[in-house]
């Protein structure tokens, strides 16, 4: 036990501290399960755990409360491991620590998210004085890793009618997320001779901001992609050899590094970049920190000219960035990312992103991607596709929980946010399912400074049961 497990209130802090005791990174969170699948059972409470590793809790209704309606708490078991030493997050328990009003680890994500919210389901679930109607806790897997354990959840753990998603913050009550999908395109590579007499240019675009794909699509941050294949452009003799830019398919680029042949002399190809660097800078102010550097290259070969005009061109008029913005929830509903692209010896491979409020819409994107690269002859393959909550700004869960948050004269914001949570599977699977997110007060997630705020968390513990018996009077 950790000095942590001393806080209050003290069963949503054992739990918590028990959680941080056992390894849980995503893929492995089977000992969790267990150890929670456990303490349910000592409670006397049903326990189901699914093929894919979630943990479903049921509880039947305290006496008096059987027409109450079914509350369904749920959060992720997994985390994110980060660290600012070496650190074997398989084996190694995280440590927890009290640092004035927070809670913090050594050197390590914290693991409050998602622990946090398990550590909170636990602590009402397995409370017996705690009176209300039917509950059921459902603890995922692999939700920072694919949402394996929401997507394969079976429908029928998802009966009834209000969720209370507690992977959230105290930001506000989160009502939709956006949906998305992957998508690549490949062009099969055909190369000719090296035109004789050329110099070979390195040519390498850095310094842009990146960022999250759906969180920071609307800031025109600049795509290193894009900016290659504009640049490239500009040279009319340019002969691609390789073209690479990009890290994830759900960030933005901000790094893309190409070799070309072209007659120009080295003091030409500095004024060209100079320019180039000038117009980003006056139409982009986001990548004003970009630089395009110049540097001697080898190679032995490069692109066949009409399968360089077809990449380039369909990669400066791809639709990206903001598509379409969501004017009443202030945030944008579909988007694009251009996210990476590879020269292998047999194919260039483009790699996008797409996301939307709409499942609809969605889909309408990923269709016209698939038309416009095809045009340009690259054969398109839809990758995984994830669904949207879609926000619903009237619930009664919302609006009750609004109340009682109002009532301790707390943020009761309802947003939605452009990034998939785990509750677009629930709402597909259940699409009359209300939905909020919510949390205690806690930063800097997915770093080694991940830190939860003490109080909050004794804050959340008294909104959550004020919550739950508000809709079970309803
Ligand atoms: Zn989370």
């Amino acid at each position: 036990m950790s000095e942590i497990a001393n806080l209050q209130p003290i069963q949503v802090w054992k739990f918590f501290d028990l959680i941080c005791s056992i390894p849980h990174i995503s893929k492995h969170e089977a000992a969790l399960a267990a150890a929670l699948a456990d303490a349910a059972s000592a409670a006397g409470l049903t326990v189901e755990c699914d093929p894919i590793g979630n943990v479903i809790i049921r509880r039947e209704a305290s006496p008096g409360w059987e027409n109450a309606p079914q509350i369904i708490l749920q959060a992720h078991m997994d985390m994110v491991p980060a660290s600012e030493k070496e650190f074997d997050f398989i084996s190694t328990p995280i440590t927890p620590y009290i640092d004035g009003e927070w809670v913090k680890a050594r050197g390590t994500t914290l693991g409050a998210d998602d622990g946090i919210g398990v550590a909170h389901a636990m602590a009402i679930v397995t409370d017996p004085e705690f009176e209300c109607g039917k509950l059921t806790v459902i603890l995922t897997v692999d939700e920072e890793n694919g949402m394996s354990g929401a997507a394969n959840l079976a429908p029928a753990a998802l009966q009834g009618k209000y969720m209370l998603n507690l992977d959230g913050s105290d930001r506000g009550f989160c009502i939709g997320c956006a949906g998305g999908a992957r998508q690549e395109f490949s062009f099969s590579a055909r190369w000719d001779e090296l035109p004789e007499n050329m110099p070979l240019y390195q040519i390498t675009i850095d310094g842009l901001p990146g960022g999250h794909s759906g969180l920071c699509i609307h800031e025109n941050r600049g795509n290193a992609i894009k900016f290659m294949a504009e640049f490239i452009s500009q040279i009319p003799d340019a002969r691609i050899i390789s073209f690479n830019g990009g890290t994830a398919d759900n960030a933005i680029p901000y790094q893309s590094a190409a070799i070309i042949a072209t007659a120009n002399l080295p003091e030409v190809m500095q004024s060209l970049a100079d320019a180039f660097i000038m117009t980003v800078k006056s139409d982009t102010p986001a990548a004003g920190n970009m630089v395009v550097k110049l540097a001697p290259a080898s190679g032995s070969r490069c692109w066949d000219k009409a399968l360089q005009d077809d990449i380039i061109n369909a990669i400066i008029l791809a639709p990206n960035e903001v598509i379409d913005f969501d004017d009443d929830l202030g945030i944008v509903k579909t988007s694009s990312n251009l996210a990476m692209i590879d020269t292998f010896e047999d194919h260039i491979l483009i790699r996008s992103s797409q996301r939307s409020l709409v499942d609809a819409d969605r889909d309408d994107i990923c269709a016209a991607l698939k038309t416009h690269f095809e045009l340009f002859n690259a054969v398109s393959t839809l990758g995984s596709v994830y669904p949207a909550t879609p926000p619903k700004s009237d619930a009664l869960l919302l609006k009750t929980a609004i109340q009682c948050a109002s009532m301790h004269g707390k943020s009761a914001k309802p947003y939605a946010i452009h990034a998939g949570l785990e509750t677009g599977w629930f709402s597909m699977k259940n699409p009359d399912l209300e939905i909020i997110s919510c949390g205690p007060d806690h930063h800097d997630y997915h770093t080694p400074n991940e830190k939860l705020n003490i109080p909050s968390v004794g804050e959340f513990d008294h909104f959550l049961r004020e919550l739950i018996r508000k809709i079970s009077e309803k």
